[in-house]
């Protein structure tokens, strides 16, 4: 029987040169590979600035931070999602307000958001779900009219498009991650894409303590002191990170083509199968690719899921809807029904394995594994 990963990542020969250079060299913390990536990033994603972090949640905190997002404020967010996106809101002191899902695409219901603004909003928090990017072109519309910020959470659509619009281009800053299970990944990483070059700067000098001057600036022949100007966080990305990161970069438009092929093999096998159903792509996206949802009767997921499991398949819930985890169940008094179409999606969510190393041969094996489950029920 084989056995099939959940994620393999793509880091190559090409990835450990880099590092291998990078280690043989004085800056393992931030420095000019840092930057080299960052610039790199910002190419690709056609946005002015990117700034490397040690982490997607970090993106997140730091973007509420610069809009001095705190207690008493209000963050509109989506409750289908990693919790981090809660957690970043938390972790400032704000409420996330948490507004339902689409049924056919599983991102935040742009119709839903007027009615949760109150005095006390600031920022849109949209998640661009799976790989989906919502409609920035309305959200962005909605914002202006409200004088909220938009601060997108990327994490899944570093290669995602919608009419041409990529993350970080209306939203005022977007937040990417390079966690093991991402598109591009050094372990753990992230990175803040924006065209606000006051806002680089500020994070530039947030993710290092606030110093107005980061180690790589102060090296110099002659000493530099530091100044601190606010209190900053310990976020900065390391030359190690952005070393593994910086060549995957080169590759990832031909990853996404692989997966793409992935996910036709898949939808054309599983839309056979009454008891899946299948999220839309609306035809004006071009989809990251970042997971592969399929939704099957909510009754019997857990056991469908462990069955596919005991088959060798890596497969997994991508969300569990983050209202109903006990630490926001608890502070805020979410109960079951608050968010009907989340809760739907949250209990009969599976992902299998997506990413460009799969096989075709394990491709045809998971179609068989999940077909033969999906059979008995
Ligand atoms: C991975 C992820 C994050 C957090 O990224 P980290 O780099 O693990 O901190 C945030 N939001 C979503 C939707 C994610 O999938």
């Amino acid at each position: 029987m084989p056995r099939v990963e959940f994620y393999k990542h793509n880091v190559n020969e090409n990835d450990l040169e880099a590092l291998k250079q990078t280690l043989k060299g004085i800056f393992l913390t931030t420095g000019q590979v840092v930057e080299d990536f960052e610039k790199k990033l910002a190419n690709y994603l056609k946005v002015r600035y990117t700034i490397g972090l040690m982490s997607g949640t970090h993106a997140l905190q730091l973007a509420l931070t610069y809009y001095q997002i705190g207690p008493g404020d209000e963050v509109i967010t989506t409750p289908l999602s990693y919790t981090a996106t809660a957690d970043a809101i938390e972790y400032v002191g704000a409420r996330p307000v948490f507004v339902d899902v689409e049924k056919s695409t599983g991102n935040i219901d742009v119709n839903l958001i007027e009615e949760k603004i109150t005095n006390k909003s600031k920022v849109i928090l949209p998640v661009h779900l799976y790989g989906q990017m919502v409609d920035m072109t309305r959200m962005k519309e909605m914002a202006d009219q409200y004088r909220l910020k938009i601060i997108e959470d990327a994490a899944h659509s570093l290669e995602g498009r919608r009419e041409e619009v990529r993350p970080g281009q209306l939203g005022d800053l977007a937040a990417f991650s390079f966690y093991a299970t991402k598109a591009i990944t050094c372990g753990e990483g992230g990175a803040i894409a924006t065209n606000n070059q006051e806002a680089y700067n500020w994070f530039k000098k947030a993710r290092s303590h606030g110093l107005n001057r980061e180690v790589a600036a102060r090296h110099h022949d002659n000493f530099q002191h530091y100044d601190k100007e606010f209190l900053g966080f310990k976020a900065n990305m390391s030359n190690i990170q952005a070393a593994l990161l910086i060549n995957q970069l080169d590759r990832v438009e031909d990853y996404l083509q692989r997966k793409e092929e992935i996910c036709q093999k898949y939808n054309t096998a599983f839309s056979k199968i009454k008891d899946i159903k299948l999220l839309d792509v609306l035809p004006q996206v071009k989809h990251a690719r970042h997971l592969y949802i399929i939704l099957v009767p909510a009754l019997h997921r857990d056991k469908i899921l462990a069955q596919i499991k005991q088959k060798g398949v890596g497969a997994i819930v991508n969300y569990q809807p983050i209202h109903l985890l006990s630490y926001y169940k608890n502070k805020y008094g979410y109960s079951e029904g608050d968010f009907p179409v989340a809760e739907e999606i949250g209990a009969s969510t599976i992902s299998l394995p997506l990413y460009p190393k799969l096989t075709d041969q394990e491709v045809d094996y998971i179609i068989e594994v999940v077909s033969a489950v999906l059979e008995k029920y």
